[in-house]
């Protein structure tokens, strides 16, 4: 009898496991049409000044708005868009919409509006990025200034050497960078002070206990520090309220992003934000 049940759940696993390569194959092969389908949106997350509130710029996010499934999130759809290679088409196109909307922005007035990219670790090794941030700036005439590439720790730390000289080169690009998700992952001081980094982005999950949980604004308090003497920006993701965003004032973060000052917005949504913005200063 326990033989049977055991056969019956590698059963029970085996076509679990063929149901969800299915599931992934279905997904890749409807990925891989969705840019000539215009199914791929970008999402634009304001990103604003803890002095005043004004918005500074957005982070674009990508959304998959598939005819069956609806509207798919990042989470979902960028793994494999990452497992297939796909990312690489994907990420260069969600690159140029949003240096192309940063740049429409600034046109409309708000002179100074920087626009943050989420960078997969297979575009950061892709030889032909350099290229890539090259057309989507001239393009559009965008000030190389304004656009953010966002990396994450893994993507940094693997092939230390070879990730610093990209690093650099996309530097004497004359964009910025940033380290998405900081404080997940194992960036030692030492790594962390040869990055030519701009920013560090907190993560979140500090953020969230931040005014419940002592070593969550210890870890805060310490990455400001240490970004700061090493000549970095600091910005917390994922403000959800009143309470986090004052600690955060009060402990001198300079630039904040979260639900609280705005969720990721489609494009005539972000119009109405810009305006309501400027016309509150
Ligand atoms: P991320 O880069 O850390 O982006 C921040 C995520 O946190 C976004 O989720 C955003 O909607 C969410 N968020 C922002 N504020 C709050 C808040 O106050 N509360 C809560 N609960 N969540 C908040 P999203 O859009 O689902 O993106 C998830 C992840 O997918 C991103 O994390 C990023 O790693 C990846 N991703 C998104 N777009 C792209 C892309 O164009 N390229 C690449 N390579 N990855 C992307
Ligand atoms: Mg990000
Ligand atoms: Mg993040
Ligand atoms: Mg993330």
């Amino acid at each position: 009898r326990a033989m049977e049940q055991k056969d019956a759940s590698i059963c029970f696993y085996s076509s679990d496991i063929k149901e969800g390569l299915h599931e992934r194959a279905r997904l890749e092969s409807d990925l891989s049409k969705a840019i000539a389908n215009n199914e791929i949106e970008v999402h634009y997350q304001p990103q604003v000044s803890s002095k005043d509130g004004s918005i500074i710029g957005a982070e674009a996010l990508a959304r998959w708005r598939h005819p069956v499934r609806g509207l798919v999130g990042p989470d979902t759809f960028i793994p494999v868009a990452e497992s297939s290679g796909l990312i690489l088409e994907i990420g260069n196109w969600i690159m140029k919409q949003a240096c192309f909307q940063a740049k429409r922005w600034q046109l409309q007035g708000h002179t100074n509006f920087r626009i943050a990219v989420n960078l997969s670790s297979k575009q950061f090794t892709n030889p032909d990025l350099f290229d890539e941030v090259i057309d989507a700036l001239t393009e559009v005439e965008l000030d190389p200034h304004y656009l953010e590439l966002e990396l994450t720790e893994s993507c940094v730390i693997e092939e230390l050497d070879t990730a610093l000289l990209t690093m650099k080169k996309l530097k004497d690009l004359g964009i910025a960078l940033s380290i998405d998700d900081f404080g997940t992952g194992y960036s030692s001081l030492s790594y962390l002070k040869q990055f030519p980094m701009d920013r560090l982005k907190i993560d979140r999950s500090f953020i969230s206990e931040i005014t419940s949980d002592k070593e969550s604004q210890d870890i805060t308090k310490a990455i400001i520090s240490m970004a700061h003497s090493l000549n970095m920006g600091v910005i917390a993701e994922g403000i959800e309220s009143v309470e986090q965003h004052s600690f955060l004032n009060d402990i001198a973060v300079e630039e904040l992003q979260g639900y609280y000052f705005g969720k990721p917005a489609t494009v005539s949504d972000m119009d109405k934000m810009l305006t309501a913005n400027k016309n509150k200063q």
